[in-house]
């Protein structure tokens, strides 16, 4: 772990601000898809043909503008601006805390809004990654995650659910807020924001959770974020990492068209069997197989392979041979990854050295500037560290599945593979 925790500094948010221009109990219609909002105006009444036109006009001071009160659409009348308020607002997840690394990185601690009586609201983490000429947002897909790779964080959380569209839509919008990335809104002052037009320039679902086991929330929410009248981040700007979900990986190429991400880690099954569980039911072969078929690969659109550099388990240098000739043939980026740590793994991360000795294996087969630099260490804020508070819900959610009260979509993660 990183000693530099002092000089981060950690904003605990002040209570959920009431959302602006509107009763927080009331539904927010931020992140809602257009379908999502032409349902909602048509619910408070707005007639047919006036549909496509409101959410046109909706969906630009929403999504375009960032506005947080009806009474800033100044083309929406008086009349329909009050009814909206009376029935909706444009409220987003209440920012529990918000933690600012030495390096630049942020790290949102987000609280979603209740579900139903016995939730008190899933917490998922959201990372912004900014550099000279680029930010990245790294979203979550679901709270926790179902899987089980033995190195990751997440991993070991157990209570599990699917965000929503709306809710992977929000952790952009409140990144955008924060950062005051809407059109003449002001950047902060701490920390680092690229000195580029859009403080998120691209989006990675490396966040909490397994994406392709969430495929219509994240398909949705890829087509909000990717809208050209709103968020307008291309989906050659977005990528989707998976673990390998082998049988959703051309539906998702077709679907969701955004660029891929494999975490391979291993380049034998029986290895990749105990790193990332779900090889056994997914193993190497065909998952590769999945990725030479996926829509749209081309030299201009590869297939990044993650590797996880662990110390002494799976980054000698005839792994590194083995990993160049297991992709050759497949249009490919290798992105290694050095392991970050958190309390209790039984893990370590490669030396440096070795880290080097193996990129330089990975270089001469004609992969670039394969290592990622690990950002946002010391916040836990790095790939696989994160695990939010929700954790903390499990004895609750347990007492009340015995007690068959049920748990408002929350559902205890059972599949290890
Ligand atoms: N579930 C998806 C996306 C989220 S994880 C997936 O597994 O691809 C995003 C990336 O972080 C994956 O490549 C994952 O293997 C990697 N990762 C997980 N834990 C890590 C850790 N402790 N150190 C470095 N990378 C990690
Ligand atoms: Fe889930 Fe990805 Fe972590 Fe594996 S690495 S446990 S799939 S979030």
């Amino acid at each position: 772990m990183a000693a530099s925790l002092d000089t981060a500094t950690t904003q605990p948010m002040p209570a959920a601000a009431p959302a602006a221009g509107g009763d927080a109990r009331l539904p927010s219609l931020v992140g809602l898809t257009r379908s999502g909002l032409s349902e909602a105006l048509a619910g408070i009444g707005v007639p047919q043909r006036d549909l496509r036109m409101r959410v046109g006009q909706l969906w630009q001071w929403i999504y375009f503008r960032g506005v947080r009160d009806f009474d800033a659409m100044t083309n929406v009348g008086k009349g329909l601006r009050a009814e909206l308020a009376r029935h909706f607002t444009l409220a987003r997840p209440e920012i529990v805390s918000e933690q600012v690394s030495v390096d630049g990185t942020r790290k949102w601690l987000l609280r979603m809004p209740p579900t139903g009586p016995h939730d008190r609201g899933a917490e998922v983490e959201a990372v912004y990654i900014p550099e000279a000429d680029r930010g990245t947002l790294c979203v979550s897909s679901q709270v926790g995650c179902t899987l089980t790779c033995t190195f990751c964080h997440t991993g070991t959380q157990r209570l599990v659910r699917n965000l929503t569209a709306a809710e992977i839509v929000a952790q952009l919008v409140v990144a955008r807020d924060r950062l005051g990335d809407w059109p003449g809104a002001a950047r902060p002052t701490d920390g680092l924001v690229p000195d580029a037009e859009r403080a998120v320039s691209n989006i990675v679902f490396m966040g909490m959770g397994e994406p392709l086991y969430n495929f219509e929330g994240v398909r949705d929410a890829v087509e909000v974020i990717s809208d050209g009248e709103g968020l307008s981040l291309s989906r050659r700007r977005i990528t989707l990492s998976t673990s390998g979900v082998v049988p959703m990986i051309g539906r998702a190429g077709d679907e969701i068209g955004t660029m891929l991400a494999i975490s391979l880690h291993a380049t034998r099954d029986d290895l990749r069997d105990e790193l990332v569980p779900l090889n056994k039911k997914y193993p190497i072969r065909d998952l590769l197989e999945a990725c030479r078929g996926y829509p749209g690969l081309s030299n201009a659109r590869r297939i990044t392979f993650e590797y996880v550099m662990l110390k002494g388990v799976n980054d000698s240098l005839a792994e590194a041979r083995d990993l160049v000739r297991l992709l050759k043939g497949i249009p490919a980026k290798i992105n290694l990854i050095p392991f970050n740590p958190w309390p209790g793994t039984r893990y370590e991360c490669s030396d440096w050295e070795q880290i080097e000795d193996f990129s330089e294996v990975v270089f001469r087969a004609g992969y670039a500037s394969p290592v990622r630099t690990p950002r946002g260490r010391d916040i836990l804020a790095a790939c696989g560290q994160l695990k939010s508070e929700t954790e903390k819900l499990r004895a609750r959610a347990r007492l009340m599945l015995e007690s068959g009260i049920g748990a408002e979509g929350l559902f205890v993660a059972g599949e290890a593979d």
